[in-house]
């Protein structure tokens, strides 16, 4: 067992994220306590069942009395409501951050409502798997992955040291970076990537020539990548592309653009220029497994990311 970090831990959301960092903080000793709440009695009552948290809550206020670290780790479109919540409640000295994938519009939304001496450290774990809910979190879900937190002017140095130091010992490795460019990067290597999942597993529905079940039964490992992704929580992604509309919008715009000279290689039968292409774009696929961050295993690194039973 390691040691307490935060004596009571509040987390505000029992989804894949927040669940997964229960059970991480559990298996490793890291809270005294962990609180929960969620928005939908459902919700609260299976967390109650499997017992995700220690102890669960109906609001969020009261969630969040007395804890020493508050994670919001709900969709981004509603981080700013929940903050407006929970701040008169929250205890001098505490920390909240949160795991949205966006960064910038999430600390606009949230730092109005952060009291004096409440620390805010947002934070955004780059793990998570296509499931969503209470019953979708598992320990290990961070293991080896990166957890970047981008503090804003202000953010106290120890405090940020403590909650690295936390996520440390679920297994991730920290850095931090600023919010402005996290928000570029993600949209570079997971945003506009799941809306490119999303269109093309949308192409195939509107295409009545291939009947569903021959889009099902022919999936190959291509298409049959895109709609893994394309599965991902809806609510969480229609926030995602609304929060960091600039960002995608930038890289939407290059990527129509280097489409069409594809296109217009594969048309003028430019052998050449696709297979020049197609040469860079292996060696970037070979630096991603050299950095330990997927395998070359035939099931694309996915039993590094889920837990066993689930594909
Ligand atoms: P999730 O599994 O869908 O869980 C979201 C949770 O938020 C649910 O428990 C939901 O409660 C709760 N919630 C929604 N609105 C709420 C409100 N107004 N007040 C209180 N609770 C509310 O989502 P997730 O995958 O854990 O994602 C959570 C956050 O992590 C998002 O900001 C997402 O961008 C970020 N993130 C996700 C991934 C990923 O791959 N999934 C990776 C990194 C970061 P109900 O069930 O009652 O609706």
């Amino acid at each position: 067992m390691g040691t307490v970090v935060y004596d009571r831990v509040a987390l505000i959301g029992l989804g894949l994220i927040a669940g997964s960092m229960s059970l991480a903080m559990r298996k490793a000793g890291l809270a005294g306590e962990i609180v929960g709440h969620a928005r939908s009695a459902e919700t609260r009552d299976i967390a109650r069942e499997i017992g995700l948290v220690d102890r669960i809550t109906e609001t969020a206020a009261e969630a969040v009395q007395d804890a020493d670290l508050i994670v919001l780790a709900v969709p981004v479109g509603v981080m700013g409501a929940v903050a407006a919540e929970i701040a008169p409640h929250l205890k001098p000295g505490a920390t909240v951050t949160d795991v949205g994938s966006v960064k910038q519009a999430v600390i606009e939304a949230v730092s109005p409502h952060i009291p004096a001496g409440v620390h805010f450290i947002p934070g955004h774990p780059l793990a998570g798997t296509e499931h969503s809910g209470p019953r979708s979190g598992f320990a290990t879900l961070f293991r080896n992955r990166w957890w970047l937190l981008t503090p804003v002017g202000g953010s106290e140095p120890a405090a940020v040291e403590r909650l690295a130091m936390l996520i440390r010992t679920m297994g991730a490795n920290v850095e931090e970076m600023d919010a402005a460019h996290h928000d570029l990067v993600l949209a570079v290597t997971s945003h506009t990537p799941h809306l490119i999942a999303y269109t093309m597993v949308g192409v195939a529905d509107h295409l009545k020539r291939i009947t569903e079940s021959e889009v099902i039964k022919y999936s190959a490992a291509g298409f049959r990548d895109f709609t893994r992704i394309a599965a991902s929580d809806p609510t969480m992604w229609r926030d995602v592309f609304l929060q960091n509309k600039d960002a995608v919008l930038d890289i939407l715009g290059r990527f129509t653009e280097e489409l069409f000279v594809l296109q217009r290689a594969i048309r003028m039968g430019d052998g050449a220029h696709l297979h020049d292409y197609f040469t860079r774009t292996r060696a970037i696929r070979r630096g991603i497994i050299e950095a330990g961050q997927d395998t070359a295993a035939p099931d694309f690194g996915r039993s590094l990311t889920e837990p066993p039973g689930k594909s």
